[in-house]
């Protein structure tokens, strides 16, 4: 099977997809698989570079687009453990985009005025404009996730959320959202290798928190969250893909070729001008 960028025999939109309705146990899925991806680490990131290019001319393909009244957009939403990579594929996915055309928001604990509102407000104030590429780090979805595992709010109030979230994104679907819906999978183990290496350098450690072990310590109650949250919304409007992140760079040439066959398919147009072509230049060209 090929897996270069053109190649059409590959869907990994097919092999990473969640199908809607069907049980997530994601014990089933080994973090350290490389579905759809045949060859060895150097080979990956030279095709994520290649897809890079790619993405960056349908990005400005799909800005160009809105120019013209087009109001698609795509949203990437990042899901995933501490240490899964959610801040690298912004770094080296992302960053193939044009900055201009692009809204990245990173959702942290909510502030007092965002506890204020309903939990899709904040959200919903930061979605991408008619043509842009908006990433989520972290989403509307930790409402069913660190505040499940936590008790934050009762079991009648994060189960309602299901429901509402995906009433939320079909919506938002309907209306020319294209969602790339990520889960960044990662073993047990290799959490503990991350964070012990961010302890063995000091540069790294504005990035460790004592408070990322007691996480860690809840791990089994977050799997159980995740894989009703990846049951329970993977839908045709807006579908979750698990890619396996153990190993980096295949993790940043599934997400890259995610978002690639997305665009790929919206296939966005750069407009004609409305304007006399030989006119203009032969304004141009006098005096
Ligand atoms: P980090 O991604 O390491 O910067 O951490 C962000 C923190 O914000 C994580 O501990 C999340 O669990 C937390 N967080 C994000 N969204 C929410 C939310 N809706 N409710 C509570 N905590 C959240
Ligand atoms: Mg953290």
């Amino acid at each position: 099977m090929g897996s270069k960028p053109g190649a059409d025999d590959l869907s990994l939109r097919a092999l990473l997809r969640l199908e809607p309705g069907a049980p997530v146990d994601l014990a089933a899925h080994p973090p350290d698989a490389m579905p759809g991806f045949e060859g060895g680490k150097q080979r990956g990131i030279d095709e994520t570079a290649a897809l890079g290019k790619e993405l960056a001319t349908l990005q400005e393909r799909l800005y160009a687009a809105s120019s013209a009244g087009d109001r698609r957009r795509v949203l990437l939403v990042l899901q995933g453990m501490d240490t899964s990579g959610k801040g690298g594929t912004v770094k080296h996915v992302v960053g193939h985009f044009n900055p201009a055309g692009c809204r990245i928001r990173a959702f942290k604990t909510p502030t007092p005025e965002e506890r204020g509102h309903h939990f899709l407000w904040r959200v919903g104030n930061v979605l991408p404009g008619a043509g842009e590429i908006g990433i989520f780090d972290r989403s509307h979805y930790e409402d069913v996730l660190v505040v499940r595992v936590h008790g934050l709010v009762p079991r009648s109030v994060w189960s309602r959320r299901f429901d509402e979230i995906n009433a939320w994104e079909r919506a938002l679907a309907d209306d020319g959202v294209a969602f790339v819906k990520v889960f960044l999978h990662i073993g047990f183990e290799e959490q503990r290798r991350r964070l012990l290496a961010r302890l063995d350098r000091p540069h790294k450690h504005w990035k460790f928190s004592p408070s990322d072990i007691a996480e860690r310590e809840l791990w089994p109650g977050y799997q159980r969250a995740y894989a009703e949250a990846l049951t329970r919304c993977s839908t045709e409007a807006a579908p979750w893909y698990l890619v396996p992140a153990n190993r980096k760079w295949y993790r940043n040439w599934a997400v890259s070729r995610l978002l690639f066959e997305q665009l790929r398919e919206l296939d966005p147009q750069y407009p004609a001008g409305d304007f006399d072509v030989a006119r203009s230049r032969a304004r141009l060209l006098a005096e």
